[in-house]
């Protein structure tokens, strides 16, 4: 099969200072990822690889560089989904894991579950040979700044605009046909501590089934919640006729009208042919055209 790779750093009102900077993240991640899937290797690496570098980029809302809780302290989640199995692996409310999509694959390939959070993830993860880093070395200094000057308002909304970079996510699928999703953020700006979005729950920021397609999604995570807006675009790709652009312009439509949301996903359907929406002012995203040239847009 012909590999296939498609990336995205978040759908939100991505300020223009910020353009340029997702643009060539996405493009690195690209990169990383298609480095893999050219070379004959394995979809989940390719996803690893392609999410570890934009989880590392500091303009991106994952890993290093996520916005801060309430509490002024960085708390991710990821996921990873095999289309093959239907199995994922999930990681929430990690303080202490600089690359969260290593742990969540772990959990995918070492454990019965499905998801983990908190203590009992980094504790799984450490277990599994990924070490723990300290909660303040994913704190940015421009995150820092950010939340300062909520905290001087009251964390009053309109402070939050102007760094609203977003989670990060990729979808890959390998010569062999093997598909896989994953999804990675910092959540929300001053979210309540322990607060989890969409971005780790299955269906809601990641799906991935063999049958239709495998998708990730981003925006405001409550409403992506209200739609299960992963699952709901693979339904989309399954009636005859359908396109990997319909279906998710169809999921980000329902997002916004039952949703009462802003977001937007990207998708590769079974066979590799890449979709993508948005209902917001940008999307930070980059693919692979049939070609094998790259494109990235904001
Ligand atoms: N969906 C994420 C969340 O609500 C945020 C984002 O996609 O930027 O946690």
């Amino acid at each position: 099969m012909r590999p296939s790779l498609i990336v995205h750093g978040g759908a939100w009102d991505i300020p223009d200072d910020a353009v340029d900077a997702c643009k060539e993240g996405g493009l690195r991640a690209l990169h990383a990822g298609w480095a893999v899937l050219t070379n004959g290797g394995h979809a989940l690496d390719a996803i690893e690889a392609a999410i570890t570098v934009l989880e590392d980029d500091p303009v991106f809302d994952a890993g290093y560089g996520s916005h801060l809780n309430l509490d002024g302290f960085v708390e991710c989640d990821a996921i990873v989904m095999d289309a093959a199995t239907l199995k994922a692996g999930s990681v929430a409310g990690l303080r202490r894991i600089k690359n969260p999509i290593q742990a969540a694959r772990a959990v995918l390939e070492n454990s019965a579950h499905m998801m983990l959070i908190g203590e009992g993830a980094e504790k799984f993860a450490v277990d599994h040979g990924i070490p723990l880093c300290d909660p303040g070395e994913l704190i940015a200094a421009a995150e820092r700044e950010a939340w300062d000057r909520c905290r001087l308002d009251s964390h009053a909304a309109e402070h939050h605009r102007g760094h609203e970079q977003g989670t990060v996510g990729a979808v890959a699928l390998d010569d062999q046909g093997r598909l896989f999703a994953a999804t990675s953020t910092g959540g929300t700006c001053c979210k309540l501590p322990g607060r989890v979005g969409d971005s780790p729950l299955i269906g809601c920021g990641c799906y991935a089934d063999g049958e239709t397609g495998a998708v990730s999604s981003t925006g405001y995570g409550e409403a992506i919640m209200r739609v299960v807006l992963a699952k709901t675009a693979c339904d989309f790709l399954r009636p005859a006729g359908s396109t990997p652009a319909r279906a998710a312009q169809a999921a980000v439509q329902l997002l916004g009208k039952r949703g009462k949301g802003t977001g937007g996903l990207i998708l590769l359907d079974k066979d590799g042919n890449p979709g993508l929406a948005f209902n917001t002012p940008r999307m930070a995203y980059a693919l692979v055209n049939p070609d094998g040239s790259f494109f990235a847009s904001v």
